[in-house]
C-alpha cells in the first residue's frame, strides 16, 4: 500500500529522496507501479512529474528523448525513428501507450517489452542521473535502477527489422526479435541480435553476433540452428519450450534474411 507521495522539485531532490527511503520508486506514468497485478510492494513513490524530464530534440545525428515521455507521444512525434515507432506499436494499446513513459519502459525491463527490445537493437544509450550516459544493454542486463533523465537514439546506418510472437493479436508478445545488420560491402560489419521472452530481461544474442560478423553463418537455416541450440539452455526449462525454441529461432533468421537482402 502507497503509504507517502514526494513530489520533488528537481533532480538533485529527487535523489536525495530516493537516497534517503529505503523501498522508494520514482513514478512515472504508473502503469505498473498502480497495476495490482503485479504484486509491487511499493510503500514510498517519488514523483517525476516536475523534473521535466520531456523533450523530443534531434541533436546532430542523434535525437534525445526525454524520460518522461509517454509512448504515444513517441509514436505521434515526426522526430522519433521509424524503427522505434514500429517498436512502440507492438505495446498494448492507446490508453497503456499515453500514461507509460519511456523511462518507466525501461526501467521496468519487462522481457516481452518489443519498446525494449527495439532500442537495445538500436543501440541507444540513456543518460541516468547517477552513472551519466550508458548503453542501454548495460543498464538492463545490470538490473539497474538509476535515475533515467534522456534516451539518445543513434542515426542506425544499419537495417533493422523486428518481429514478436503473440497467441493471439491483442496478446502481449510470447517472443519479441529485433536485429540490426550493418553491411560493408558483402560481409557483415555490425550484428545487434536481441530477443525478448527467454529471460527477466531481453537479452543479446552475442555469440550469434559473432558468427555472422566471421561469416561462418552462411544461410537461413545456419542461423536459425545457431539460434536454437544458444538458447537451448533458456528454453528447456520453460513451459512450451520446444515451440518457443523453434520459433526464436525461425523469427531471429527470419529478421536477419531480411536485414541482408
Ligand atoms: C493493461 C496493461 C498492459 C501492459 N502492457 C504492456 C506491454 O505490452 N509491454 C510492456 O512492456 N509493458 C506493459 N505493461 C507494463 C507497463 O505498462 C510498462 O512496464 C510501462 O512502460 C511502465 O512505464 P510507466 O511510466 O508507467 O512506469 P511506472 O509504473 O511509473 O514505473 C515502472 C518502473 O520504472 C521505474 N521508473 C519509472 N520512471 C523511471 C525513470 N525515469 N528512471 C528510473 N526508473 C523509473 C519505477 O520506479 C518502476 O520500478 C502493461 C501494464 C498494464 C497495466
Amino acid at each position: 500500500m502507497i503509504k507517502e507521495f514526494l513530489k520533488p522539485s528537481n533532480v538533485k531532490e529527487a535523489l536525495k529522496m530516493k537516497k534517503e527511503m529505503n523501498d522508494s520508486f520514482y513514478l512515472g506514468g504508473g502503469t505498473k507501479l498502480n497495476n495490482s497485478g503485479e504484486n509491487y510492494s511499493a510503500d514510498i513513490l517519488i514523483s517525476l512529474e516536475n523534473l521535466n524530464l520531456k523533450g523530443i530534440v534531434k541533436m546532430g545525428e542523434k535525437v534525445k528523448i526525454g524520460s518522461g515521455e509517454s509512448l504515444q507521444d513517441l509514436l505521434d512525434s515526426s522526430d522519433v525513428p521509424q524503427f522505434l515507432k514500429d517498436s512502440i506499436s507492438g505495446e498494448s494499446n492507446r490508453n497503456i501507450r499515453n500514461a507509460s513513459t519511456l523511462g518507466g519502459q525501461i526501467a521496468a525491463a519487462k522481457s516481452y517489452s518489443t519498446t525494449l527490445a527495439g532500442l537495445m537493437a538500436m543501440d541507444a544509450e540513456i543518460e541516468t542521473a547517477d552513472e551519466g550516459i550508458l548503453n542501454i544493454n548495460d543498464y538492463v542486463k545490470n538490473d539497474m535502477n538509476d535515475l533515467i533523465l534522456n534516451v539518445f537514439i543513434p542515426q542506425v546506418k544499419s537495417k533493422m527489422y523486428r518481429n514478436d510472437q503473440r497467441v493471439t493479436a491483442n496478446s502481449r508478445p510470447e517472443i519479441t526479435a529485433a536485429v540490426s545488420i550493418g553491411k560493408s560491402g558483402d560481409s557483415v560489419s555490425k550484428a545487434i541480435i536481441v530477443l525478448g521472452g527467454l529471460e527477466k530481461h531481453p537479452i543479446r544474442l552475442i555469440s550469434i553476433e559473432k558468427k555472422l560478423l566471421d561469416g561462418s553463418l552462411t544461410n537461413a537455416d545456419a542461423v536459425q540452428d545457431a539460434v536454437q541450440d544458444e538458447i537451448l539452455k533458456n528454453t528447456e526449462k520453460m513451459e512450451k519450450g520446444t515451440y518457443l525454441n523453434y520459433i526464436s529461432g525461425v523469427m531471429v533468421a527470419d529478421c536477419v534474411g531480411r536485414c541482408m537482402r
